[in-house]
């Protein structure tokens, strides 16, 4: 076992330690530890055998949140494989995509994924069929069974720097990339969020999970196919020997009930997550006594967020951590007694993690001045599967470009500003989209908003605004324009309003996709 992966080792000691314990819960199955342990261990050896996966290999994995997706995860690691996580919302075509940019020889699928890519030309493992498997694919089941006795694993010589993961990015800018991560990145990951955990507990005074000695119970509804989901909720449990209550899919009313019904101590989610939980006409109904967190991240919390959960949960130190999915999950963040001082900061890098602030030319920016974050750390991939020259652009000279901007103040407090791609250069002044958003928010009639910019001939770029209604508000923009005055300066005010009763799109990890946006509302 010495030379298993880092995440075998932490899955090993879990199991010996508390192997009856539940590890995973979904709907009305049950999980234990040792079962997990050994349903990884069995298809670990299965894909070494009877399917010829040898270290290096690609198997991608395309699953909605199913106790077999981490089976899955696990498995191949174990292999010496590295495992690609592929979104389960993408079409066929973006899973051909995925398959093909990973040059995956195995798909491990649920039904409905495994019958789109049916002729995509890889070999197909099937979890939860629920239809017809389609010909030549196989059922894990049966591949697998119910293994008893001793656990082997393949014998596959690992090193900490050797690859085990490619995370799609979300595709909020462009084509995604694949993060190549390693072992060495999969067993940090988890001891960063332990970290963020803790640090969040220590400073939170009479959190009921811990003082009836609870263990943790989390309730993991973000894609496992994102590096929040797998690392920062499902490794960290993993490792922390605690119970994952897995969702389908979010629901903030299914969520509620979940949490009462399974005593849940902490969320992992979205900004978007954490309101529309707090915001929930059934709140009150529900007893949510044994909740101690909620960790968000992914996309900007606005400060109102923290406000309405101190008011709902009063005593709960929420915490807002910063990352992506080239740093393996969460790399900054905001916990305990420290976020309420300042709800407008991501709060500071994990110990492992420098970052720095890079202006034009790269020179670096000094304290409060806005430029590119730059960071880099044990959390943080080497570089992209396939895009030499994205890797180059991105990772030159041993740090990342987080293609963020931001400012770090005196006491060495994160502010993230907006996306490089996002800000709207009006008439030669930087307007930062997410502030705007921020101050859209406070609105009572708005729900969610989005800046973008339009074209503009004199001033290059006007400022213009989705905005989705509260349901039953009249708003008008000049109501709007009204209410931004004295919140921001005039030129940031949006020159543009477009209104809607519906959602904004989102994609899986909670982002506003402003590319469809824009394409929407302009048409171009
Ligand atoms: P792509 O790189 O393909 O365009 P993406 O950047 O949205 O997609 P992810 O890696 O899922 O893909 O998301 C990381 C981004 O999410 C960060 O670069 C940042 O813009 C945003 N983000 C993450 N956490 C926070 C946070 N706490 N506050 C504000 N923004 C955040
Ligand atoms: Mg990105």
């Amino acid at each position: 076992w010495k030379n298993a992966p880092a995440h075998f080792r932490a899955l090993l000691t879990a199991s010996r330690r508390h192997g009856e314990r539940v590890f995973l819960r979904y709907e009305d199955e049950r999980v234990t530890f040792e079962d997990h342990f050994r349903r990884a261990a069995a298809l670990a050896g299965r894909l070494a055998g009877e399917y010829g996966v040898a270290k290096g290999d690609r198997v991608a994995i395309a699953m909605r949140n199913y106790p077999e997706w981490v089976v899955a995860f696990s498995a191949v690691l174990a292999a010496g494989a590295v495992a690609v996580p592929l979104n389960a919302w993408w079409t066929r075509r973006e899973l051909a995509f995925g398959l093909a940019d990973s040059g995956a020889a195995v798909l491990i699928a649920d039904g409905e994924r495994a019958r789109l890519m049916a002729d995509a030309g890889v070999r197909i493992i099937v979890t939860r069929p629920g239809g017809s498997v389609p010909p030549g694919a196989a059922v894990l089941a049966d591949l697998i069974g119910e293994p008893t006795g001793e656990v082997t694993l393949p014998e596959v010589d690992l090193t900490p720097d050797d690859p085990a993961t490619i995370f799609y990015t979300s595709g909020t800018t462009g084509r995604p990339k694949g993060a190549l991560g390693t072992h060495r990145n999969v067993g940090q990951a988890p001891l960063t969020v332990g970290y963020s955990l803790s640090r969040g507990a220590a400073m939170r005074r009479g959190d009921p999970g811990r003082a009836s000695g609870r263990r943790r119970v989390t309730l993991l509804a973000v894609p496992l196919f994102h590096v929040t989901g797998c690392f920062g909720s499902m490794l960290s449990a993993m490792f922390g020997g605690a119970t994952i209550v897995l969702m389908y899919k979010w629901d903030a009313g299914q969520a509620l009930r979940l949490i009462e019904r399974e005593r849940v101590t902490g969320v992992t989610g979205t900004p978007t997550n954490a309101w529309q939980l707090m915001a929930h006409p059934g709140f009150g109904d529900h007893d949510v006594a044994s909740l101690g967190t909620l960790f968000y991240g992914g996309a900007p919390a606005p400060p109102s967020l923290l406000a309405r959960i101190r008011d709902r949960l009063p005593g709960r130190a929420p915490s807002n951590v910063y990352g992506m999915t080239e740093t393996s999950a969460l790399i900054i963040d905001n916990s305990g007694g420290a976020y309420p001082d300042r709800p407008d900061s991501v709060g500071r890098p994990v110990p492992v993690v420098d970052v720095r602030v890079t202006g034009p030319g790269g020179a670096k920016a000094r304290p409060g001045e806005v430029g590119e974050l730059c960071v880099r750390g044990a959390p943080v991939v080497g570089g992209y599967w396939n895009r030499p020259e994205a890797t180059a652009e991105s990772f030159a000279g041993g740090w990342f470009r987080t293609g963020d901007l931001a400012r770090v103040d005196e006491d060495g407090l994160v502010f993230i500003v907006d996306r490089v791609k996002d800000m709207v250069i009006r008439g030669g002044e930087n307007v930062y989209c997410a502030e705007v958003e921020a101050a859209l928010f406070e609105h009572p009639a708005v729900r969610d908003a989005a800046v973008i910019g339009v074209p503009h001939d004199e001033l290059g770029e006007e400022v213009g605004a989705v905005i989705h209604t509260t349901p039953g508000a009249a708003l008008a923009p000049g109501d709007l324009t009204g209410f931004l005055k004295g919140r921001i300066a005039p030129f940031k005010i949006p020159a543009h309003y477009w209104f809607r009763q519906g959602e904004l799109p989102r994609n899986p990890g909670g982002k506003i996709v402003k590319d469809l946006l824009r394409r929407e509302v302009l048409g171009s």
